[in-house]
């Protein structure tokens, strides 16, 4: 986790609850989280933390947006190979943005046991395991190579090793990342506001946030089911706080991802959670033995990019279903359930979380890039930490909106 901030602008309140109108809806908060999925019940699980009175506004149900379409592959958590992204903003801040994503995994972890939520979590640290195939192999290697040598636990996998362990072919080996794994999405965020809530944290479905406005220190959010003030907003509203800020809405690119779950003819089970090369395909199968398979096509951005429905894409649910038979023969797909929900991508593959510039007191986290799982919880700490007037992090300048701006 980032170091303590130095600076404390706004410490919280702890006013007293029951500031609502007639029909019970809140009219003054600390701050306002829009949107419940994973971003903002970890940022509403932070504030809660520090005893921040916060409300938690979704226009839907909690985690039944985006999160509810993730299969919950915690790793590797940045779609660039961490080699290239060396190669291209230097090994620090590789190093860095990894340190970060781990810490993020292992601080959800001990939150969700705190509260004996790891089972209903699904949490499985037993590993990620990214596979190479022979058109990938020497990029899977330059990856594993870097991240040994900057001191991350990964142990290279061998190909007879992984095609005789996994019952598949065509993999030339890859490696294992410790200390990652999977989670079940919906139920971690729901864990998390639950947790929230049992503390400073209020939550309203169904309702969402038309307009932001100020109003001399203060922010004013119009909503469905009222108006309440805050002294800070945080936007967790994924593609869609480009209605609120031109920044996120220039920053954070929707692009449809494909996702299937099905039962597996054949024998056997995947254990652990699975990748190629830049997430290509992720996979693993749930406690019940279900596959969970997702994927992007990289050539097929004509079908995907800026596409903001969630839309199920046949011709790219054959593709990923091919690619599947392809590279395990022996098994087979029944019952299967198909599904299409956005990722939320920036130019560089990592989110947007902190102040937004020029507009004191509003705060985003968002931009996941398809990867919001191993990031979420640490930025929701950085967002709960920005909405309380604190100083963005120097050695978090990797996540900061201003690189945007
Ligand atoms: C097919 C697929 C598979 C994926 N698999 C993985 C995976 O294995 N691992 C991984 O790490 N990531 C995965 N992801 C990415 C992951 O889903 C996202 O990174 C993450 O869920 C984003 O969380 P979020 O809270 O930002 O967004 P969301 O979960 O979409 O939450 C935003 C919420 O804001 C609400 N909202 C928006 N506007 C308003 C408003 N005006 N008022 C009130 N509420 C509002 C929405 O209703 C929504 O519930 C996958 C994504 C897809 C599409």
């Amino acid at each position: 986790m980032h170091n303590e901030p130095e600076s404390r602008a706004m410490e919280p309140k702890g006013a007293p609850r029951g500031r609502e109108d007639g029909q019970g809806f809140p009219t003054e908060v600390d701050t306002v989280v829009i949107g419940g999925g994973v971003a903002g019940a970890s940022t509403l699980y932070h504030l809660a933390q520090d005893g921040v009175e916060a409300l938690l506004v979704e226009r839907g149900t909690v985690a039944g947006g985006a999160t509810s379409a993730a299969i919950g592959i915690l790793s590797p958590p940045v779609r660039q190979p961490f080699h290239e992204m060396a190669r291209h903003r230097g090994i620090d801040v590789a190093t860095r943005v990894w340190r970060f994503a781990l810490d993020s995994v292992a601080g959800l972890a001990q939150a969700l046991r705190a509260v004996s939520a790891e089972d209903e979590a699904e949490l499985d640290l037993s590993g990620g395991t990214v596979l190479a195939e022979p058109h990938t192999e020497h990029e899977v290697r330059e990856a594993f190579e870097a991240l040994r040598g900057a001191g991350f636990a990964v142990r290279w996998l061998e190909g007879a090793h992984v095609r005789e362990g996994l019952g598949g072919r065509g993999f030339v080996g890859g490696y294992l990342i410790e200390g990652l794994g999977s989670i079940h999405p919906g139920t971690t965020a729901r864990a998390l506001v639950r947790t929230a809530t049992m503390g400073t944290a209020t939550v309203r479905e169904g309702v969402s946030v038309t307009e932001v406005s100020r109003d001399g220190d203060g922010l004013v959010c119009a909503t469905s089911a009222g108006v309440v003030r805050a002294r800070s907003v945080v936007h967790a509203t994924h593609v869609d706080g480009g209605r609120f800020a031109a920044l996120l809405n220039d920053a954070v690119v929707p692009v449809r991802g494909q996702a299937l779950s099905a039962r597996l003819v054949g024998g056997g089970s995947f254990s652990g959670a699975f990748s190629t090369d830049r997430k290509l395909n992720l996979w693993r199968t749930t406690r019940t033995g279900r596959l969970l398979l997702s994927g992007w096509r990289n050539d097929a951005w004509d079908r995907a990019y800026r596409r903001t429905r969630a839309d199920v894409d046949p011709h790219l649910q054959d593709d990923l279903e091919a690619w599947f038979s392809q590279a395990f023969p022996g098994l087979r797909l029944t019952d299967v359930h198909r599904w299409g929900g956005i990722f939320g991508w920036t130019a560089d593959f990592l989110p947007l979380v902190g102040g937004l510039p020029g507009r004191p007191g509003e705060v985003a986290i968002a931009g996941f890039s398809g990867g919001g799982l191993p990031f979420a919880f640490a930025c929701g700490r950085l967002a709960a930490d920005a909405a309380l007037g604190r100083a963005h992090p120097a050695d978090l300048d990797f996540l900061a909106p201003e690189r945007f701006a």
